[in-house]
């Protein structure tokens, strides 16, 4: 009986499992090699997370294998100053990076390594050269998530979209290619082809974690371990944004610590009408194959695993 032709549904899902398979083994070789791993968007209580500063790095200590963190709270950065000076104080294993995610006019942008707060609502370009004058590192992040849903209290939570991203290109350090909240999937993956197809900055990732649980969701891999080799690492694009697989479990308790601020958003949109749709000078697939993301090398590394 002749064997029944795999549709082309089973096909991309093989690919994209393949996809995983070999970020895994790439995982483990970098391990090996001296490669450590940073999560550098991580919100604590003191803007919208639920999980405090002390239960963040008791997580990222005893959960993880992090070896550095940022914390990147919503237009503030005394938290990320207290889980600094408390990780020295306790002596614990990984380094705390100063991150701040300015809301800019334009769209979320992750301020790291930095000293003093930048100010929420300026433009994307007047935000990135503030953290410049800090020597910090400007990120784009989540670039392509667009909330259409809306809340009174709060600012749109978007990233900058493709025509700031080309507009801004030289002010940008790097692209957050890799958002480990869960719904994320499609964003990420338009940042990945946004950024090998035009832009070839350096690739990070980064959780969002509001609960202690997302925290290490998404990460970036770069050679040595302080905080230090990473900021030399994205200087120089020689990182790798990843992500780690959430269990059901985990997923469960997003679902629930997010059920509150979903039914207002739910409420305020059918009340108010949604954000209208931003408009993208480029035009994505409604249905983007994952196979093309498979470069040559991960190709044959995947054909390596197989045989
Ligand atoms: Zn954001
Ligand atoms: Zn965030």
């Amino acid at each position: 009986m002749s064997k029944k032709k795999p549709s082309d549904k089973q096909k991309e899902q093989e690919l994209r499992n393949a996809y995983i398979t070999s970020t895994v083994e790439n995982i483990f070789s970098y391990v090996d090699n001296n490669f450590s791993k940073a999560d550098i968007h991580i919100h604590s209580s003191y803007s919208d997370s639920v999980s405090t500063i002390e239960e963040i790095l008791e997580y990222v200590q005893n959960k993880t294998d992090l070896m550095v963190i940022a914390i990147a709270d919503h237009d503030r950065i005394d938290g990320a100053l207290e889980a600094q000076r408390l990780t020295k104080e306790k002596g614990y294993r990984f380094e705390v990076v100063i991150g701040e995610e300015v809301s800019t006019l334009d769209g979320h942008i992750l301020g790291l390594f930095l000293t003093k707060e930048i100010p929420p609502n300026l433009s994307a370009q007047k935000t990135a050269s503030e953290i410049h004058k800090q020597k910090g590192l400007a990120i784009a992040a989540h670039p392509f998530y667009q909330s259409r849903l809306k809340d009174i209290d709060e600012p749109v939570a978007n990233g900058v979209g493709a025509t700031v991203l080309i507009n801004e290109k030289h002010h940008f350090d790097a692209l957050e290619i890799t958002n480990g909240t869960p719904v994320f999937g499609r964003a990420n993956v338009k940042a990945r082809y946004f950024n090998r197809l035009l832009l070839f900055k350096a690739e990070v990732g980064g959780s969002d974690a509001h609960i202690s649980h997302a925290i290490g969701k998404g990460y970036t891999l770069f050679e040595g371990k302080t905080a230090k080799d990473l900021y030399q690492a994205i200087k120089h694009r020689e990182t790798q944004a990843l992500k780690a697989r959430w269990s059901p479990f985990g997923l469960l308790k997003y679902a629930y610590s997010f059920l509150p601020h979903a039914l207002r958003m739910a409420f305020f949109t059918v009340l108010l009408g949604p954000h209208p749709k931003r408009h993208e000078i480029i035009n994505f697939p409604s249905r983007i194959k994952i196979h093309r993301e498979l470069s040559n090398q991960e190709k044959q590394e995947h054909s390596i695993i197989r045989n």
